[in-house]
């Protein structure tokens, strides 16, 4: 099955209004490539960056939300805003959050359904530590979070993953090419037990210390449909170059 390759930029905390020089860079030379294309800046940034983003190549979203739809919680933003900001798609259980905020993988659910009520795209991230690797134990610990964080009803349309070995996210390390294909086939088939058929539309991206010199080879590998970039997405020119890559 053909899936169209999606490359999403993870801002993370980072950014101020004047990065939008940088976001313009991106929409200039975005333009005309055969792949969806986000950026999901802080949430101080939605607004403004779907307004000047709107109707063109780059896609806006965030990075986290809450499972409930308002209410009394202090600091947190519901899906439903991130709609009403302009945005279209969501990052969810980023192993940073997971280890900052305590996120478990039942909360990480609450939040893909609030997305998918909201009419968001969810992009659910899963990865092994570094110690989990070395013990063997990635395979198990990804399917257990796909299971845990991946709501039943998921489907191609709304659901993206993103594999990402925590050990690999922002230290320039990264797996060998032959390893994120393994856990790339492994995900797929998690998935074709947990939705049948509809798995074979969820696109499957690799996160973790992606550059331009190294995006290519990773995005060529079988089903790795595209990634999701954390700090090569902040400069225009390393982030079209990385998108470039999927081509
Ligand atoms: C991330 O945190 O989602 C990420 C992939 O970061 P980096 O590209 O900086 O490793």
């Amino acid at each position: 099955m053909t899936r169209r390759a999606f490359v999403a930029g993870n801002w993370k905390m980072n950014g101020l209004r004047a990065a939008r020089g940088e976001l313009e860079a991106m929409l200039a030379g975005a333009a005309g490539g055969d792949v969806e294309v986000l950026i999901c800046p802080p949430a101080t940034l939605i607004a403004e960056f779907s307004a000047a983003t709107a109707e063109q190549a780059i896609g806006i979203g965030g990075q986290d939300c809450h499972a409930a739809a308002s209410g009394a919680h202090t600091g947190d933003i519901s899906a439903g805003m991130l709609a009403d900001a302009g945005a279209t798609a969501v990052i969810l259980g980023h192993s940073e959050r997971r280890a900052d905020h305590g996120e478990s993988d039942a909360e990480v659910r609450g939040k893909v359904d609030a997305a998918w009520a909201a009419g968001l795209i969810a992009i659910v991230c899963v990865g092994e530590t570094e110690a989990e690797r070395d013990a063997g134990r990635a395979e198990d610990v990804v399917a257990t979070q796909l299971t845990g964080s991946v709501p039943g009803g998921a489907d191609a349309g709304r659901l993206v993953v993103a594999y990402e070995p925590v050990w690999a996210i922002g230290t320039g390390r990264t797996p060998s090419t032959a390893d994120i294909a393994a856990m790339h086939a492994h995900i797929r088939n998690r998935l074709r037990a947990m939705i049948g058929a509809e798995a074979e539309g969820v696109r499957l991206l690799y996160g973790g210390s992606v550059k331009p010199g190294n995006a290519a080879e990773i995005f060529a590998l079988d089903d790795v449909d595209g990634g999701l970039i954390g700090g090569a997405s902040l400069k225009a020119t390393d982030f079209l170059a990385i998108v470039a890559a999927t081509a």
